[in-house]
């Protein structure tokens, strides 16, 4: 049966452990720096301009929010990292919510890493591909605002990425639509236990 990507339900956002809800679903996680463009994908994946909140103020109160699409898939908008006015504390809550997340959570299929196809892998993403690898999770790259750049710097990132992790990097852009149809098919193919190949 095909899946109707524009059916979906916001089920809740969870502030702390207490919150985290599991399902008989498979589930796929978003993570990324701040302003990377995460609440954007997510209102393109399941084309509604208002599912996920974009926020043109980073730095808001981090929550895990989960989505279901269609009554058969989660997706899970995790809070972003990064932001350089978040004070020790702010970061302390962020990394703690992480880890009880990822340690609560079950059925997740991949972890989906966000990148600005202008800045690429920063610091701060290699430190989460450390730590997914460190929990054995499995994730893949998505590269946004493709539309703000050149096909050749895109191509480029997509290649270092495939040489460096052996993982997909799509392309997408919110403005434009680009990627939403292959990003859907990756995560079909993830969720049938094929390998979503770049
Ligand atoms: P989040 O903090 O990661 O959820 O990021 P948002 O989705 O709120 O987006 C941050 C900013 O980037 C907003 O001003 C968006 O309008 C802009 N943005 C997000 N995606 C795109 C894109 O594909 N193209 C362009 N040009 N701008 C984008």
């Amino acid at each position: 049966m095909r899946r109707d990507w524009k059916k979906v339900e916001f089920l809740k956002s969870a502030f702390s452990k207490k919150d985290f809800v599991n399902f008989p679903y498979p589930v796929f996680t978003f993570c990324g720096r701040s302003n990377v463009g995460k609440s954007s994908l997510i209102n393109l994946l399941v084309w509604n301009r208002r599912a996920a909140k974009v926020s043109s103020r980073p730095g808001k109160t981090a929550s895990v929010n989960y989505f279901l699409v269609d009554g058969s898939l989660v997706l899970v908008d995790l809070p972003g990292y990064g932001y350089a006015r978040r004070s020790r504390a702010e970061r302390q809550r962020w990394a703690s919510l992480m880890e009880e997340f990822f340690r609560f959570q079950r059925g997740i299929k991949t972890n989906f890493i966000l990148l600005d196809s202008r800045i690429g892998l920063t610091p701060l993403d290699l430190q989460l591909v450390d730590w997914l690898r460190f929990l054995g999770q499995d994730f893949a790259f998505v590269l946004t605002k493709s539309d703000k750049t050149n096909k050749q710097q895109i191509h480029n990132l997509v290649r270092e990425i495939e040489e460096r992790f052996s993982r997909p990097a799509i392309p997408t852009s919110a403005r434009t639509g680009q990627g939403r149809k292959e990003l859907i098919s990756c995560i079909e193919k993830i969720e049938r236990g094929e390998k979503c190949i770049p």
